[in-house]
């Protein structure tokens, strides 16, 4: 099999290509990605391998893409604005990536009839309170000037186009909606809270809790996330259909920062920083967000296998080797006396 992977030199696509590579000794990728949010060294040790091709270029750039497409057997499509930094920053830019590069990735898929899956989140879920979310649960959006609800919405836009592709011509697609995939190679630059904390709590910086810290999130390891992916696009059941990909056990953002101190036996003090404070204006969190994984069990069997702490060591110990410190499993020390936490600040609890 030749897999093209847009966004393959990111986070999660670099483990996917690592992960087909090892699946079979057949298997090829084409890595499509302009490098903006990935980056050469998740990529790196598949250097020279005959079977990897790194292309360099957007996925909006129809004539790369064309080549790329003619010569897969089957395409995942990762590529997409990452992060509410990013999608903060460079809200036109994020917008048109998401739509402008799936557009082309569906309609060139329908032309050469390759199966496609499509990365989507489970922001297209918004503020629904309807846990755990289930596929065919609502979307509860904010107002059109929280810039949040930009990138939920041209996600969103993105299912309906794939979904509209299948209904209309067959075309063999599935949507995987991503729960906050954690895990080496994720980068905290443009906002994500678990490389954050890691390299918070290693430089014995403050770890910045946004809010009051009583926010909750699933966090899924990036291993079982691709396990799930690579296999949602072998499986002809989930054509044509959303499924959940993520883990459902929750913790606190509060409970996180702890935890990763913990582990990483870290001298850190857990700040709270309002979200006033940590983001401009035009955004808003999310209180809580579970899966439900029913649908991804039925349908390929999946069942997350890795504990939130694996998600913790597994993370931390990318950034300690990204700042040249001892992998925060092998110290031995005790910490410095630890700071105190300070208190969650009162009165407003989200905007
Ligand atoms: N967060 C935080 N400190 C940080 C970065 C994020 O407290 O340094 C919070 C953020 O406000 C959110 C949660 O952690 O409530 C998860 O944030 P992330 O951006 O990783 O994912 P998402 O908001 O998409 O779930």
């Amino acid at each position: 099999m030749r897999y093209l992977i847009t966004g393959g030199a990111g986070f999660i696509g670099s483990h996917l290509a690592d992960r087909l590579l090892a699946s079979s000794h057949d298997a090829s990728v084409v890595l499509l990605d302009n490098l903006s949010t990935g980056s050469y060294a998740n990529v790196e040790h598949l250097e020279g391998r005959a079977s990897v091709r790194l292309l360099i270029g957007s996925v909006t750039d129809e004539a790369l893409l064309e080549e790329a497409v003619r010569e897969a057997d089957a395409i995942f499509h990762l590529a997409s604005a990452v992060g509410v930094k990013l999608v903060l920053d460079k809200p036109v830019q994020s917008i048109e990536t998401i739509v402008k590069g799936t557009n082309a990735v569906l309609a060139l898929a329908r032309r050469y009839r390759r199966p496609v899956l499509i990365a989507s989140t489970s922001e297209v879920y918004g503020k629904s309170k309807d846990l755990p979310f289930r596929e065919d649960g609502d979307q509860v959006m904010g107002a059109t000037d929280k810039q949040r609800w930009a990138y939920a919405s041209a996600k969103a836009l993105e299912e309906f186009l794939a979904l509209a592709h299948f209904r209309e011509s067959r075309l063999p697609v599935v949507i995987a909606r991503l729960f906050n995939t954690v895990g080496p190679r994720q980068t905290g630059s443009y906002g994500m809270v678990l490389p954050n904390f890691c390299r918070q709590a290693l430089t014995g910086q403050p770890i910045t809790v946004y809010g009051d810290g009583k926010q909750r999130r699933c966090f899924c390891h990036v291993s079982d996330a691709v396990g799930a992916l690579a296999r949602l696009l072998a499986q002809p059941d989930a054509r044509g259909q959303v499924v959940n990909v993520g883990a459902d056990r929750e913790i606190s953002i509060g409970g996180l920062a702890e935890r990763v101190k913990e582990l990483t036996r870290s001298a850190s003090a857990v700040q709270y920083i309002p979200y006033e404070q940590a983001y401009r204006d035009g955004f808003e969190d999310m209180e809580r967000r579970v899966p439900c994984l029913e649908k991804a069990a039925r349908l390929i069997g999946y069942a997350p296998r890795h504990s939130l702490d694996d998600c913790i060591r597994d993370t931390a110990a990318h950034q300690a080797r990204l700042l040249g410190l001892t992998p925060p499993e092998t110290r031995t020390e005790k910490p410095p006396m630890s700071a105190p936490s300070r208190k969650p600040p009162r009165g407003r609890r989200r905007k």
